[in-house]
């Protein structure tokens, strides 16, 4: 294994040691249960789940621990629970349900552990208390705060001089605050809103104290490999790693940080607030979840990624193309189900998916061109190198069943041009009539941006 990560505290790639090899953790910030999932949340769920696999691969299925968490009580949870009338645990119930199905259909593998805030009180409370001892932590006003003066580090993984974060934190400075930077690890309840007793009093925890406790009490700290979306850096992962680091006296809180680029819709960042709302579970009901994978995956995971209908429909055709491949090839007996030496070391690359998906290419034309020794060779490295990245894991036959043979498809191409070329003279009633043509064919037509879309219809 020449596992090579870029990690986000020194900047460079560096190669991978776990420092147990039988024992190898990996934690990844989860979601916040309130509602459906935008599909930008789900990048770092297949991001990591490749890693994951990768992982288990090199050291073996049961030396990897992964935990990714659940924030099950906060603002938007309380709000929502109150909104409907029901306990906050009946929201979150609700989506971290719908959570876990999305993710399964997008093809990753369940966490070895889930943890959940809400179910962590005891070990949060306990970190807290042991930051207080060590005196990295004050209680004032029914608060615990972090003293970020405590933690001569802090700051060196998101690379922000402190006076910037003191600058920052200024704008909104509450009184019992010893210095502007200090971030909450408690804080009383608000009349309505959920409550644990605490030594400093009835009230629940700060968001970062909840990933810390909940490394500790999964995986044990410190860990290999922490996780997350890249705008999680600052403050969520630098305050995390001061928290870990005081509480525990451990220098390392996490040895590698891995962090993941924005999904981008136009111009516009992704984020839940601005509107553009793509949810996971809608694109799901459209799309098969191995295509939206793929569309999640066709870019290097630290860049962002332009994410659009045609990206999907895109990664749905490179499915059909090694589908296809295997289809034509079922007289073909695999020599072998490993990944491919190449394969391997495009992932082995800090998660070099888009060459990896070229060396699943390149071994779909082996497969379809090579000689006999070779097309036996390239059929079980292709299949070896598919299932290591979670694809390829349908019959090549169900792939296809349901959808439509490559003249049928032709066909649906050539009425869809020309649609479009009587859209583009404004020739409307020709542009109707091939519209309810395809429609006979159950081809529903989207006109985007960038042209008109097409897709089959689910049959009921
Ligand atoms: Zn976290």
């Amino acid at each position: 294994m020449a596992l090579r990560l870029y990690d986000t505290m020194t900047r460079e790639k560096r190669d991978f040691v776990p420092r147990d090899p039988k024992r190898v953790t990996i934690y990844v910030c989860g979601p916040t249960v309130y509602n459906f999932a935008h599909v930008g949340n789900f990048r770092p769920v297949v991001v990591f789940d490749v890693l994951f696999r990768l992982l288990r691969h090199a050291y073996g299925e049961d030396a990897v621990l992964y935990a990714a968490n659940v924030t099950d009580v906060d603002d938007k949870i309380n709000a929502k629970a109150a909104e409907e009338g029901v306990p906050i645990e009946v929201v979150a119930d609700r989506y971290l349900a719908a959570y876990n199905e999305d993710a399964a259909k997008l093809g990753a593998l369940a966490p070895t552990f889930q943890p959940r805030a809400t179910r962590t009180m005891d070990a949060i409370i306990a970190m807290i208390a042991a930051l207080v001892r060590n005196n990295a932590a004050y209680a004032a006003e029914g608060h615990v705060l972090f003293n970020t003066a405590a933690y001569s580090e802090y700051g060196k993984l998101s690379g922000r001089p402190l006076e910037e974060m003191i600058a920052g934190a200024r704008v909104d400075v509450a009184p019992y605050k010893q210095n502007p930077a200090d971030f909450v690890l408690w804080k009383p309840s608000k009349p309505g809103e959920p409550v644990w007793e605490s030594p400093w009093g009835p009230g629940r925890p700060g968001w970062h104290i909840e990933c810390s406790a909940m490394i500790e009490q999964t995986l044990g700290l410190p860990i290999d490999i922490h996780g997350g979306g890249i705008d999680l850096v600052f403050p969520h992962h630098e305050n995390e790693r001061a928290q870990g680091v005081c509480a525990t006296h451990e220098p390392t809180y996490a040895a590698y940080w891995l962090h993941n680029g924005f999904l981008n819709f136009g111009d516009e960042k992704m984020s839940k607030s601005l509107g553009n709302v793509a949810l996971a579970h809608d694109l799901l009901g459209r799309y098969p979840g191995e295509a939206i994978r793929w569309a999640l995956l066709v870019g290097h995971y630290r860049a962002p990624l332009e994410w659009n209908a045609e990206l999907i429909d895109q990664a749905k055709r490179s499915l059909d193309r090694l589908y296809g491949a295997l289809r034509r090839a079922t007289d073909v007996t695999p020599e072998t189900e490993r990944p491919s030496p190449a394969f391997l070391a495009a992932l082995e690359d800090d998660l070099g998916t888009p060459a990896a998906m070229a060396e699943l290419f390149a071994l779909a034309s082996t497969l379809e061109t090579g000689s006999a020794a070779e097309k036996a060779r390239a059929k079980g490295q292709l299949r070896g190198s598919a299932a290591l990245m979670g694809f390829l894991a349908a019959d090549p036959e169900e792939w296809f069943q349901g959808g439509i043979d490559e003249a049928l498809k032709a066909r649906i191409r050539g009425l869809v041009t020309a649609r479009d070329a009587a859209r583009k003279a404004k020739d409307w009633p020709e542009a109707d009539r091939l519209r309810a043509e395809l429609a006979a064919l159950n081809v529903e037509v989207m006109d985007g941006p960038t042209g008109a879309i097409w897709r089959i219809k689910e049959q009921a």
